[in-house]
C-alpha cells in the first residue's frame, strides 16, 4: 500500500438496473455467469456506470445520462468500457487522473464473493490504477426492496482524483 495519495477532488456515482431473464450479468467489464442480466439500452454494467458518473462528478462535468443519453442510437448495446475510456481522456485533458476507487455492488444474487477480485482487476486496468487502489465490496439487501427481491442490481462508487497540473 502506497502512502502518497493526494486527493484533490472526490466524486460519487450510483446506478441501478432491472434484472431480466438472460445472462450473463456484466459487472465492471466482467461477464458473471447468471441466469439474469441487466435490462438496459447499453450493456447495463451498473459498476462501470456508477464509476463513470463518479469520475464525471469529481471533474464537475455533466452526468452520464446527459453525456450518453439512451435516446442516442450510438449508445445502443454500448460497451460501457468505452464510456470509461472517453471520460478518462476528458479528465486527463482537464488535468486530473484517478487516484483510488471504492465500489459497493448491491445484489441479492448471484453471490459475488468469488468474482470480486476479477471485477477489481478489470476496473483497475480500465482506470490505469494498481489493484490496491481499487476496492470492490458486495452486499445483499437482506431480502428487502427491489434489490433484495432479486429484481434489480445496484452499485455505489466513490472516486478520488489527483490534479496533474500542480
Ligand atoms: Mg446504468
Amino acid at each position: 500500500m502506497t502512502t502518497d495519495l493526494i486527493i484533490h477532488r472526490i466524486g460519487l456515482g450510483t446506478d441501478l438496473h432491472r434484472l431480466v431473464a438472460g445472462g450473463p450479468l456484466r459487472l465492471g467489464g466482467v461477464d458473471i455467469p447468471f441466469e439474469y442480466q441487466a435490462a438496459a439500452h447499453s450493456d447495463g454494467d451498473v459498476v462501470l456506470h456508477a464509476v463513470t458518473d463518479a469520475l464525471l462528478g469529481a471533474a464537475g462535468l455533466p452526468d452520464i445520462g446527459e453525456r450518453y443519453p439512451d435516446s442516442d442510437p450510438a449508445n445502443k448495446g454500448a460497451d460501457s468500457r468505452r464510456f470509461i475510456a472517453e471520460v478518462l481522456g476528458d479528465l486527463r485533458r482537464s488535468g486530473f487522473v484517478p487516484v483510488n476507487l471504492d465500489i459497493v455492488i448491491q445484489a441479492e444474487r448471484p453471490k459475488l464473493s468469488a468474482h470480486k477480485a476479477s471485477i477489481r482487476d478489470s476496473v483497475a486496468q480500465l482506470l490505469g490504477l494498481s489493484p490496491d487502489r481499487v476496492a470492490v465490496k458486495a452486499k445483499t439487501n437482506e431480502g428487502l426492496d427491489a434489490i433484495g427481491r432479486g429484481e434489480a442490481v445496484g452499485c455505489v462508487a466513490v472516486v478520488g482524483l489527483m490534479s496533474i497540473s500542480c
